[in-house]
């Protein structure tokens, strides 16, 4: 029994050193994956449900690497905060994102409508330049500020509230609608919806995945979307995977939607196909 246990701790130990292992070398090749053409943009369709359209992509960032094979964002991105390069991650999303964009327009009409929402991070809002940065980034793509829309999540709220309340007000005055992301999952606190100025919520998807099963999780669904809809706010519901879940959300009276059931994030060119297809 000793000897077992012994062995245990041992493999315990390597399995600590490979992890640390790993985060090291993330940490060092993600300093030039971005140079060597790694990063890549995913892009996943928000439709509206009522039309059956398309009105945004969601861009998300990809990393493949060229021995550890596809790494997740939620790996990556959170070793980019730590180190700063989420600044140059942040910027190739939203410049490479808005090109995109522009390049669809020139080939297809259908796309003139559609905005790309980009996720930001604490760390990138307190870089003091970011609204010049997204709006040199509209003009050089000669798109409106309606073609971006701006994601953040509840944790920057708190974290640096007054800074927050600048920049969303900026936003907004600049006609950039901002997103609270993953809503419901952090904090929640309600006093955000009326001190911040927000555009849209977009409900987390572990709720809307438990909507049919549990009397709970709808009723928090509908009590949010009662509650935007008051507040005169935009409501999205994040993983949408089956025709049982839209039937409910229609119900319910929201009607912008995102989720496996329209399509998972997918590169540029397949992206380019769902437009043809859906915005016919
Ligand atoms: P998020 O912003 O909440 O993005 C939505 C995540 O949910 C994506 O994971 C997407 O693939 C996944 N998803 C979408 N629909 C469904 C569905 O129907 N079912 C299920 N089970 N999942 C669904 P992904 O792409 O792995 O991104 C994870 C997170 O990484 C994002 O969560 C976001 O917080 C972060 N992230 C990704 N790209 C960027 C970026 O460019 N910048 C920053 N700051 N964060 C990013
Ligand atoms: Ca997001
Ligand atoms: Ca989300
Ligand atoms: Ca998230």
């Amino acid at each position: 029994a000793k000897e077992s246990g012994k062995a245990r701790y041992e493999l315990f130990d390597v399995d600590m050193h490979n992890n640390a292992m790993k985060r090291l070398r993330i940490e060092n090749d993600l300093r030039n994956a971005l140079q060597k053409n790694q990063i890549k943009v995913y892009y996943q369709p928000i439709v509206d449900l009522e039309q059956n359209k398309i009105i945004a992509f969601e861009a998300l960032a990809r990393w493949n690497h060229h021995e550890l094979g596809f790494i997740p964002p939620d790996e990556f991105i959170p070793i980019a905060e730590e180190t700063g390069m989420i600044h140059d991650i942040g910027q190739f999303i939203l410049h490479h994102s808005l090109g995109t964009l522009k390049f669809w327009q020139t080939q297809y009409s259908q796309a003139n409508d559609i905005a790309i929402s980009v996720n930001f991070s604490s760390k990138q809002i307190e870089q003091h330049d970011l609204i010049s940065e997204i709006e040199l980034a509209l003009q050089e793509n000669e798109l409106p500020s309606s073609s971006l829309k701006v994601e953040i999540t509840e944790g920057l709220l708190i974290e640096n509230e007054k800074l927050a309340q600048k920049l969303l007000k900026k936003l907004t005055e600049s006609s950039i609608p901002v997103l609270l992301d993953d809503f419901g999952t952090g904090y929640s606190s309600l006093s955000y919806l009326h001190k911040f100025s927000l555009h849209t919520i977009k409900i987390d998807r572990s709720f809307i995945n438990q909507m049919e099963r549990s009397e709970e999780h709808l009723t928090i669904v509908k009590t949010i979307a009662f509650m935007c809809s008051h507040l005169k706010l935009g409501v999205i519901a994040e993983g949408v995977e089956s025709d049982e879940h839209i039937k409910i959300l229609k119900h319910l009276g929201i009607l912008q939607a995102q989720g496996y059931r329209f399509s998972k994030p997918v590169p540029a060119d397949e992206a380019q196909k769902l437009i043809v297809n859906f915005n016919a």
